[in-house]
């Protein structure tokens, strides 16, 4: 190759690394405004070249009464209908919908959120706070993700954020660790976590993220990059977890970052990886699983009180498993 033709690949290498996509700067909390109408503001291009724009990231729709929260994980299948059939049951339902990850098989890619997420949990995108499963990021850099949902799912490059409902604080963990060296004591995730916990220090805190510390499920004992982040929770006494990545609905008993029951300090984690994919097998129980069902697929819909929680697993129409229960904060 002729050196001038290296220069010329160089430049349009350069040029293409400098896509005209802002790195945004993830304000940590947004506190939700009223406002009845919502349009997706796209992040904007300043005038200044230098400057680097701050995303907006859209406020959530305001409810009534207690926030209402409820969502799934492992949800769309562009091949199979159960992600309509979850959709259906949060269509009838107002609050503030989580994603734990997976949410468009099987690589996360545009289309795939364009063709089949959009179509069946799209509907409540405005009330959207989603996280990334390993499947996001089958598409480059999960960019069919963050390209899907924009602002709202924080700075590309980490894929963790924080936001208040009510009388809590909810932080949104990228479990996707390999990436980035992203959940280890040192890394700018647990940094950002703890930062993030001291400088809200709310009565009730409740975290979700694709991979389960704890499961009875196909990852058994597969989580354990996940026990720096659940120490960092625990330690800032935070209540609940919740995960996906197993395709089946487990709950356990309080623990902490050891498996150890600690119903004083410990944290709740719901495995609800039922959100449409298919489902795992549970063989057996692991201590302190205190409910599980690998045969329906549903959301988990939660109630966030000033210092308490319930929470009740709603099954599709035409299945029936069922779990409902409360807690209070510490
Ligand atoms: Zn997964």
């Amino acid at each position: 190759m002729k050196p001038h033709s290296i220069l010329i690949i160089t430049l349009v290498a350069l040029t293409s690394c400098a896509t005209p996509t802002p790195t945004p700067t993830l304000v940590p909390t947004v506190t939700p405004l009223p406002t009845s109408t919502f349009t997706p503001v796209p992040p904007t291009a300043t005038s200044a070249p230098t400057a680097t724009p701050a995303p907006t990231i859209p406020p959530l729709p305001t409810f009534s009464g207690d926030p209402v929260f409820i969502g799934a994980g492992d949800i769309v299948d562009c091949f199979n209908g159960w992600s309509e059939k979850t959709a259906a049951i949060i269509e009838k339902t107002q609050g503030v919908v989580f994603t734990t990850g997976d949410n468009a098989y099987d690589s996360g890619s545009p289309d795939q959120f364009k063709n089949c997420y959009d179509k069946t949990w799209g509907k409540f995108k405005d009330r959207t706070k989603p996280s990334l499963g390993n499947h996001d990021y089958g598409t480059l850099g999960a960019s069919g993700y963050f390209n899907y949902f924009g602002a709202v799912a924080g700075d590309r490059l980490k894929g963790y954020y924080s936001y208040d409902l009510g009388a809590w604080h909810i932080v949104v963990i990228n479990s996707n660790c390999i990436e980035r060296n992203r959940c280890n004591e040192n890394s700018d995730q647990v940094k950002w976590l703890r930062e993030d916990l001291n400088a809200h220090p709310a009565k009730c805190t409740l975290a979700y993220w694709h991979n389960p510390l704890y499961t009875a499920g196909s990852y058994k004992g597969q989580g354990q990059f996940m026990q720096t982040v659940w120490q960092t929770l625990y330690d800032a006494g935070a209540e609940v977890v919740l995960n996906g990545h197993d395709h089946n609905y487990q709950r356990f008993a309080p623990q902490d970052a050891n498996g150890k029951l600690d119903k004083e300090k410990g944290m709740r984690e719901f495995v609800v990886g039922t959100g449409g994919k298919d489902l795992y097998n549970i063989p057996q129980p692991i201590p302190n699983l205190e409910a599980f069902n690998f045969t329906s697929f549903g959301v988990i819909k939660f109630t966030l009180r000033a210092a308490s929680y319930e929470w009740q697993f709603i099954p599709v129409e035409g299945q029936t498993f069922k779990d409902e229960g409360k807690d209070t904060c510490h």
